[in-house]
């Protein structure tokens, strides 16, 4: 079997997330080209991937180009600051008194989802930046009402959706009063999307709230901007960034997760039996439901190195998760030779939305995470888990 890069999965403990530093290096690069075209500053979504140890990689503060990190949490914040350095913000669809109180410790930028929590918050924060040199700077998440196709669950510009402040909700403000003390428009409309997409969505942005626009210092046109991928239009995203730049004296600022961690990282798994269903099973040593839930909630079907569609090679199969759950099951994938217990599979593009969601749902173990170097064949970090890490989040 040829693996990617010459990945030899025999060299990693299974199940493990293996992370290639070449490939989040090379998409560090067309990043910061972007950077440089258009003044913009890129920050890292921790929510979509959190491998610390690659950190210095990734940051400005050290061996990468990116300039901070964006948390949705007060334990994001607090990873970004102490191991990312760079600029910390934050944004979530709700904050407590005593995140407020953390964050004003991490932050350089807070972006709140609802007038109400900004009026709540702004005495504690105009109190606090009185008393710190390093002042604290606060957005408004705007929803610009515009959908870009995302599936509902994706898409923070559903109907229903709770994320970021609509017009109307501006109508009976007064804005003098309101902006007093916000320096920043934040939205976060796409998801897995090209500039087309940001280019629809900033023309209905800057109808509506050209109001804000003009108060403003900053704005984040946060993440879902598929940069990385091959067929991703970069000319397009740096005019339409330029534009804005032109129009309105503003530092722009995009926040990707999925960009940053693209096609980099996969999940080395082991086929522990093989048994009759309705077609053979391989039962493997990973889980749909605890080391890719994206599998089940996004849903998709991931691609394991060597295997084609249904009925495409010569031996189909199903494949399941080790886990007692019905549904925890991957797909229907073919390969050129039935596979035996023993076997190992490649999981690719396994970077993004998988570490960061993982479960110890039935006690499984969670898989190693590894930092590699495909250019060297070095493994950089790993690091494994065990029963403390089951039993210290329960009591
Ligand atoms: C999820 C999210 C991101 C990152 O999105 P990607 O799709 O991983 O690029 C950025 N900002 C906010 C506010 C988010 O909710």
């Amino acid at each position: 079997m040829q693996y990617p890069h010459n990945l030899n999965p025999n060299d990693f403990p299974s199940p493990c997330f293996v992370t290639d530093l070449a490939k989040l290096e090379e998409n560090v690069r067309i990043l910061n080209t972007v950077q440089e075209r258009t003044k913009a500053k890129i920050l890292l979504a921790l929510k979509g991937f959190a491998q610390w140890k690659s950190f210095p990689y990734l940051s400005r503060t050290m061996r990468g180009s990116l300039y901070g990190a964006c948390a949705s949490s007060v334990d994001e914040a607090r990873l970004s600051k102490e191991e990312f350095k760079g600029e910390v913000h934050a944004f979530a669809a709700g904050f407590s008194s005593e995140d407020m109180q953390e964050l004003l410790t991490l932050c350089d930028h807070i972006t709140f989802n609802s007038i109400h929590q900004w009026k709540k918050f702004r005495p504690m924060i105009i109190e606090y930046n009185a008393r710190h040199e390093k002042k604290v700077l606060c957005g408004l998440r705007i929803n610009p009402e515009h959908s870009e196709g995302a599936v509902p669950i994706y898409d923070p510009c559903d109907k229903s959706s709770r994320l970021g402040i609509r017009l109307k909700d501006f109508a009976s403000e007064n804005l003098d009063e309101l902006f007093e003390g916000i320096t920043g428009l934040h939205f976060h409309t796409l998801c897995e999307q090209n500039s087309d997409a940001l280019d629809r969505t900033l023309r209905v942005v800057e109808e509506k709230f050209a109001f804000m626009l003009e108060r403003v210092s900053w704005v984040n046109f946060g993440g879902g901007h598929h940069i990385t991928r091959e067929d991703y239009d970069l000319e397009l995203l740096c005019q339409c960034i330029n534009r804005v730049q032109a129009k309105y004296p503003v530092q722009i600022y995009l926040e990707p997760g999925e960009a940053v961690a693209l096609k980099a990282g996969y999940l080395i798994s082991t086929v522990l039996d093989v048994i009759e269903a309705d077609m053979p099973m391989a039962i493997l040593d990973t889980s749909a439901s605890c080391h890719m839930p994206d599998v089940l909630e996004m849903p998709y079907r991931p691609m394991i190195t060597g295997s084609g569609e249904e009925n495409q090679k010569k031996y189909t199969c199903r494949l399941g998760g080790k886990s007692c759950l019905a549904g925890d099951a991957i797909g229907i994938y073919s390969f050129d030779e039935p596979l035996k217990d023993g076997d190992k599979l490649v999981f690719e593009d396994m970077a993004i939305y998988s570490m960061v969601k993982t479960t110890t749902f039935n006690g499984l173990r969670l898989p190693s995470i590894a930092l590699w170097d495909s250019r060297t064949n070095k493994i950089l970090d790993l690091k494994h888990f065990g029963y403390e890490d089951f039993k210290g989040r329960l009591s």
